[in-house]
């Protein structure tokens, strides 16, 4: 068999094309411009690339884009006071501080002084707590983004196994949460976990969010599977450098039924979900419904 490749790029497009859409008619119909303010501290050149696309994108899909660039030697009081000024101000509707902070800063309080209803990562506490128990919440991006590909690809997704292999709390576990709120019955699995190939094998959907280059091989898919590569590995190969993702892909297409490719599969819809979840907030913010398909 060789597996559909998932296009996450065109994917991406297609939900940014629906946001801008939905910008342009909030901005008609009611007045309202979404705002997202990206909060970067210090110059680590890995953040700054991800704080410029973000602004980049932000304003092409007509949002107002917020960027606070700061010192890396920002203190904590400083930080903190900034984040309390976005929360306060009515033309910002999301807010997201770039991980990782240096190291003085505590990113936990950081992260849980965002006011949850801003909180466009969907990493404050409150927002877990929510998902967690099935209630409406913001939802973290690449999880998010995973879920529309497979709910895309699959229509419903009640009833299938799904193994998510990675339980960090940005991409496993709210992975995990969401499928099991579509009904799949879910795994997680992690670097204790027994005969990892087998209980891969199980997998209806198999997601990947190792942080391991193309470890998981054609061996840990079953023949049909959806697999969704999550991993962003910067490798050389024959004295060049490239990307890859976590699974690996040429011997994982020959087994699965479908395949997102890396790059260009579950990296896109991440700041692409970023820019939904902004105009979810904003919808929320302002009593509006919120853009159909574009939420968990
Ligand atoms: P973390 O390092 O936080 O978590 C990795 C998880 O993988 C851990 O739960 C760990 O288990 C598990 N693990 C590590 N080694 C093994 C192993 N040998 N067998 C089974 N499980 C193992 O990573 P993240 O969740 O932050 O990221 C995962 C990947 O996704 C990375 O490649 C990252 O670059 C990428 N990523 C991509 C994004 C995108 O936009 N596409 C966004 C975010 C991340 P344990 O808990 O037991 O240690």
């Amino acid at each position: 068999m060789t597996a559909k490749v998932i296009d996450g790029k065109a994917f991406a497009a297609n939900v940014r094309a629906q946001v801008a859409a939905h910008v342009a008619k909030l901005k008609e119909t009611h007045n309202i411009q979404p705002g997202l303010a990206v909060v970067l501290v210090g110059e680590d050149p890995a953040s700054q690339v991800y704080v410029r696309n973000k602004h980049a994108s932000t304003i092409e899909v007509g949002m107002a884009s917020f960027e606070h660039r700061l010192p890396v030697d920002t203190s904590e009081a400083d930080l903190l006071a900034l984040v309390k000024s976005l929360n306060a101000d009515p033309k910002v509707h999301g807010i997201l501080v770039q991980l990782p902070l240096p190291a003085h800063l505590n990113s936990e309080l950081i992260i849980n002084t965002i006011d949850p209803a801003k909180d466009v990562d969907g990493f404050h506490i409150s927002n877990v707590g929510l998902l967690g128990t099935g209630q409406k919440s913001m939802v973290p991006c690449t999880p998010l983004g995973c879920l529309m590909m497979l709910r895309d690809h699959h229509g419903k997704l009640a009833g299938l196994n799904a193994v998510v292999v990675g339980r960090s709390n940005i991409v496993g576990k709210p992975m995990a949460q969401l499928l099991l709120g579509d009904s799949c019955t879910v795994t997680i699995a992690h670097s204790r976990t027994k005969d990892l190939a087998a209980v891969c094998r199980g997998a209806d959907i198999l997601v990947a969010a190792v942080g391991r280059p193309e470890m998981l091989t054609g061996d840990y898919v079953k023949p049909g599977a959806t697999v969704i590569d999550v991993g962003i590995n910067r490798i050389e190969r024959d004295g060049k450098a490239k990307l890859v993702g976590d699974v690996h892909y040429e011997s994982a297409a020959a087994v699965a039924g479908a395949i997102t490719p890396v790059p260009g599969g579950v990296g896109p819809m991440t700041i692409a979900c970023l820019l939904a979840n902004a105009l979810t907030a904003c919808c929320r913010a302002n009593g509006l419904p919120e853009p159909e398909g574009l939420t968990a």
